[in-house]
């Protein structure tokens, strides 16, 4: 219990993964589990096959959560500390990483609405300081940025400021009036997304989703032993496109071909994630930032002073262990 907490309050990226249970369609054609997990930070490959030699068979993180772990105990030991800090004035960001299926809406959806309500509660157990919250939501899809909130108004374009890094013009910005109001925005965003859905069926596989709460305060009362101190800070919820848009693991000749599959801000996002990982360890190096919609909108609240969580989802099943590998080998990187 204690390693975590002082590991979650050190490290720049906290990396977790969820094992998500086998589904009923998944059971009913026979697949079957090949990951175990061996203590509460190790996962490990469990079936014997030709090529197990030829691909790390434990891999460990920060924490590891298998498929009998809640929702809440995710948030509560895999993101918690990160979505608090942006109430103290540190930018955070927390992701769901993985490939299609594997829980990242069902994990997200369920850390966001944890998060909401701890937020809340912190806002009414300190009264000496007045809250603005301000929430906005925006979905990236090839490389088009659009507001979930008015999924009509057509793409938005970043513009960047000496000041305050990259501004999304026309982006809606609501205040949010109590916890209420903020469950029924999460709800309509949602719906929002849900209604792109139908219209092309794979949207979320291909689109990252991103809610985005601006936290504000200041003391209620000023003085000279108490002046003026402002915080303020953002707390992005990412919901990634599937993590086989980034998957670089099969013959060139065939990538050449499905080169439209490939997701650009996924592709920026782990060489973004591996630099500042990199750089925690002291190693120096050009982060790339701006070769991707989805990094130059996350860049102020990654890296530098912010904090990072992410979540990786994952199914234990024997079909899916080559997608499995490579969001594992992404998760190690991100270490
Ligand atoms: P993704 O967003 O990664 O494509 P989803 O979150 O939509 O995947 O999950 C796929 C399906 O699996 C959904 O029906 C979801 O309800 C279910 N599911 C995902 N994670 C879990 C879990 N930990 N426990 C139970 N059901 C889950
Ligand atoms: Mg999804």
């Amino acid at each position: 219990e204690g390693r975590w907490h002082s590991r979650a309050t050190e490290e720049k990226i906290f990396v977790t993964v969820r094992v998500r249970p086998l589904s009923a369609k998944e059971l009913s054609k026979n697949d079957f589990s090949v990951w175990e997990c061996l203590d509460d930070s190790t996962i490990s490959y469990t079936y014997n096959m030709s090529d197990r030699a030829s691909f790390p068979q434990s891999y460990s993180f920060d924490k590891v959560f298998g498929a009998g772990t809640t929702t809440h105990e995710v948030y509560e030991q895999g993101a918690k500390d990160v979505a608090l800090s942006a109430l103290s004035g540190k930018n955070a960001t927390i992701f769901a990483y993985g490939q299609t299926s594997s829980g990242k809406t069902y994990t997200m959806h369920g850390v966001t609405e944890s998060a909401a309500n701890d937020i809340f509660a912190h806002i009414e157990q300190n009264d000496d300081r007045i809250y603005l919250l301000k929430f906005s939501a925006l979905e990236i899809y090839n490389e088009v940025a659009s507001d979930l909130l008015n999924p009509e108004s057509g793409p938005l374009r970043l513009m960047d400021d000496p000041e305050r890094g990259t501004i999304i013009e026309r982006l809606e910005e609501k205040v949010v009036e109590d916890k209420e109001h903020l469950h029924s925005l999460l709800d309509l965003c949602e719906t929002h997304r849900q209604v792109g859905e139908t219209a092309l069926n794979d949207i979320s596989s291909r689109s990252h989703q991103i809610i985005r709460l601006s936290i504000e305060s200041s003391p209620r009362v000023v003085s000279d032993e108490r002046p003026m101190k402002s915080l303020i800070a953002v707390l992005n919820f990412v919901d990634l496109a599937g993590s086989e848009r980034a998957s670089l693991s099969h013959s060139e000749g065939m990538r050449l071909k499905e080169g439209c599959y490939i997701n650009r801000s996924l592709l920026t996002l782990s060489s973004v994630i591996r630099k500042l990982s990199e750089a925690n360890k002291g190693r120096t190096g050009h982060v790339p930032y701006r070769d991707s919609k989805l990094t130059r909108i996350l860049q102020n609240s990654l890296g530098g002073n912010a904090r990072t969580a992410i979540i990786c989802t994952m199914s234990s099943s024997n079909r899916h262990v080559e997608q499995t590998r490579n969001t594992l080998f992404f998760a190690s990187c991100a270490k």
